[in-house]
């Protein structure tokens, strides 16, 4: 079986390889020898997945407990949390327990939270099974809950004791999801890697190398600045427009559309404005384009504008924008809140 390693730091393993979900105890029980494992799932996975999860981990020697909840971002909230909370309490879930986390993003910010706050932190092991997830929210060991007032507002930095990242479980994904994933994929690309960039040419890629690479990035990136006061704002190339484009949907648009609209926008404002080529800009579009994601809609640039400046990482008046200098070079650029605006406006004036 092919599996490839990425250390994602000096604590912990990324190991992406199909078929790995049947190694999971395995896997599990080389990085810690707990008495206990508590598999946590949402509804959906837990019934795709879940046996085939519990089966290996039972076959290493662990005593499984199934913790389910109900699949979707609404459950990423404080009562959730709790719940689980509550349930490891009455079942005996200790400090030698290890918390395996087996889903999407919302599965790993809530069992990660729940698993970095239980009795002051016990071990987590995540089992990705969306493309955000394999790409994303696996990685960099932020956890969080969402609060009324916004999304990720109670959360801790958490590092899990490894990641298991198994491509054949995105098989089962619906072609929405995996392809909203993708735009965290061509990302990266865009962030740091034009080699990466060209090598997407839709989304038939091969999934163990392209994650693995993706994995890579974010590590190299997170471990430049674990706790977000720097290079780590690179990660969110085309997500201070594409919030603000969520938010203005009332969250219609997903997460990925909105990010991929949002890197199109800065794209195309970067090449009116000098900052990159067009060719770089039209190169970005055409790879979203051929994986069917949107560069473009129909919200007012003010609007935009408008609810980003409401952003949970605005700074003061400042808003730190990622601006693509090349296909594969993105730098920062700290700008007035004002001048979102314009870059709205100039990347929402059509193609370039
Ligand atoms: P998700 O976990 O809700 O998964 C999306 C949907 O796909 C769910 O309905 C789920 O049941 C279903 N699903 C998951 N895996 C499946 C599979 N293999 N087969 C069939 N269905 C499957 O959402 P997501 O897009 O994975 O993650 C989004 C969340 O991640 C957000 O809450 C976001 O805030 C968070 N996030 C966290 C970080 C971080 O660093 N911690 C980074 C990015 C995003
Ligand atoms: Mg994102």
């Amino acid at each position: 079986m092919k599996c490839i390693t990425v250390s994602a730091s000096s604590a912990y393993d990324v190991l992406v390889g199909r078929g790995l979900l049947r190694d999971a105890g395995r896997i599990v029980r080389a990085v810690i020898n707990a008495p206990l494992a508590v598999l946590v799932s949402d509804s959906t996975v837990d019934a795709l997945w879940g046996n085939t999860a519990a089966e290996s981990l039972e076959a290493a020697g662990f005593r499984v407990l199934r913790y389910v909840f109900p699949a979707g971002e609404a459950s990423k909230n404080t009562a959730e949390y709790v719940k689980m909370l509550e349930f490891f309490a009455e079942n005996g879930v200790d400090r030698s327990s290890v918390v395996v986390a087996l889903g999407g993003g919302v599965t790993g910010d809530l069992a990660g939270f729940a698993a970095a706050t239980y009795l002051r932190g016990i071990a987590v092991v995540q089992i990705p099974t969306t493309v955000l997830s394999c790409v994303d929210s696996s990685v960099g060991g932020k956890t969080a809950v969402d609060l009324s007032a916004g999304k990720n507002l109670v959360g801790a930095f958490c590092q899990p004791r490894a990641v298991i990242c198994d491509p054949d479980l995105l098989d089962t994904l619906p072609e929405e999801i995996f392809i909203d994933g993708c735009a965290e994929i061509i990302k990266y690309a865009m962030i740091c890697d034009r080699e990466l960039l060209d090598a997407l040419s839709g989304p038939d890629f091969d999934r163990e190398e392209i994650i693995a690479r993706c994995v890579a990035i974010k590590r190299d990136i997170v471990c430049r600045d674990e706790f977000d006061n720097g290079d780590r704002q690179l990660l969110n190339f085309g997500h201070t427009l594409g919030h603000a484009i969520e938010k203005l949907s009332d969250y219609k648009i997903s997460h990925g559309r909105a990010v991929a609209i949002g890197m199109s926008v800065m794209a195309r404002a970067c090449a009116g404005l000098g900052i990159c080529s067009i060719r770089d800009a039209d190169l970005l579009i055409g790879k979203l384009e051929t994986f069917g994601l949107p560069t473009g809609c129909d919200y007012a640039p003010e609007d935009i504008a408008a609810a980003a400046a409401g952003d949970k990482k605005r700074r003061g008046n400042t808003v730190t924008l990622v601006v693509p200098k090349a296909a594969g070079n993105c730098i920062l650029n700290p700008v007035p809140v004002e001048k979102v605006t314009e870059y709205a406006r100039l990347g929402l004036g059509g193609r370039v």
